[in-house]
């Protein structure tokens, strides 16, 4: 039997968006018939807290959702630490000891934003300045299907060059956390939020390093929802939390409703208990 997981960043109070991602999840699950993994994804100590996890668990039993594992990343140190020494024995880390505003200057910026790391401490050997880790990728197109939305090919060194695994106040990135963790969790299915979708090569680049054999989950990357304004929601930006909504809305079915109605799941946002969200989702993947 296969697994998917459910990803949340304990970085603040779940939103529909995250509603939306987990009755994705819930509904691939469905339909292809996989465990459902909660992972959270504590591994920015920063902004990660500890509140957050609790509501996280509170908010997703009350929708009803139900787990059959779960996983906590700062309590999984000894994973990243191995895989982090499979890159450290393959001689692909190194220190990188460019400043933010460095970076900024010294490199070209993506179409998504990102700095394209060109290199310029590849042969830096010098940990004892503050630094990032980076790893080498190799300069090669990846291709890959996503069920959603078609196959790619995108070669990761150039589109952002060798990324970080550590970050300057020494945390795993996401880009490591989340490759290690689906590997060790052995995921076959991988559903969350178009908003990721751009690191699905990283990422893919990356597994390939850290394991020989490394076959890659299904991908589905999902339509997000879009405020008012057309920017997608976010937990940065405050938008509103669930439990903000509930009061709002009056019910977790409305609120569901409300959720499929927002991506055109439905012409009208009528309540909806989650076995029926589940459904309607499965029905269109
Ligand atoms: N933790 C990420 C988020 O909350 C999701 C990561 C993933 O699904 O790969 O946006
Ligand atoms: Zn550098």
């Amino acid at each position: 039997m296969g697994k998917i997981r459910f990803a949340p960043s304990p970085t603040g109070y779940l939103h529909q968006g995250h509603l939306l991602s987990a009755l994705y999840v819930f509904a691939a699950a469905k339909k292809w018939n996989l465990k459902v993994h909660l992972r959270i994804e504590d591994h920015d100590k920063r902004r990660s807290k500890k509140e957050y996890i609790q509501s996280i668990f509170e908010d997703l039993d009350y929708f009803g959702f139900q787990f059959s594992s779960h996983s906590i990343q700062s309590e999984r140190e000894e994973f990243y630490q191995n895989a982090y020494q499979i890159l450290l024995e393959k001689k692909l880390l190194y220190p990188c000891t460019c400043s933010r505003k460095v970076l900024k200057e010294e490199n070209p910026i993506s179409k998504t934003g990102e700095v394209i790391y060109l290199g310029k401490c590849r042969q830096n050997t010098n940990t004892t300045l503050p630094h990032a880790v980076r790893v080498k990728i190799p300069d090669e197109p990846i291709k890959w299907v996503d069920a959603a939305m078609g196959c790619f090919e995108e070669n990761p060194y150039q589109t952002s060059g060798d990324f970080t695994i550590k970050d300057r106040d020494g945390f795993w990135t996401y880009q490591f956390a989340v490759s290690v963790d689906d590997i060790v969790e052995n995921i076959t299915h991988v559903v969350r939020g178009r908003d990721i979708f751009h690191s699905t090569p990283k990422q893919i680049a990356l597994s390939r390093l850290l394991k020989d054999d490394f076959k890659e989950p299904l991908y589905y990357h999902h339509p997000l929802i879009i405020d008012n304004c057309g920017k997608k929601l976010s937990k940065r930006e405050h938008s509103h939390s669930l439990r903000m909504d509930l009061t709002q809305y009056g019910s977790k079915e409305a609120l569901i409703g409300q959720v499929l109605y927002k991506i055109g799941l439905q012409d009208h946002a009528n309540p909806l208990s989650l076995d029926q969200g589940i459904a309607k989702i499965a029905s269109i993947l």
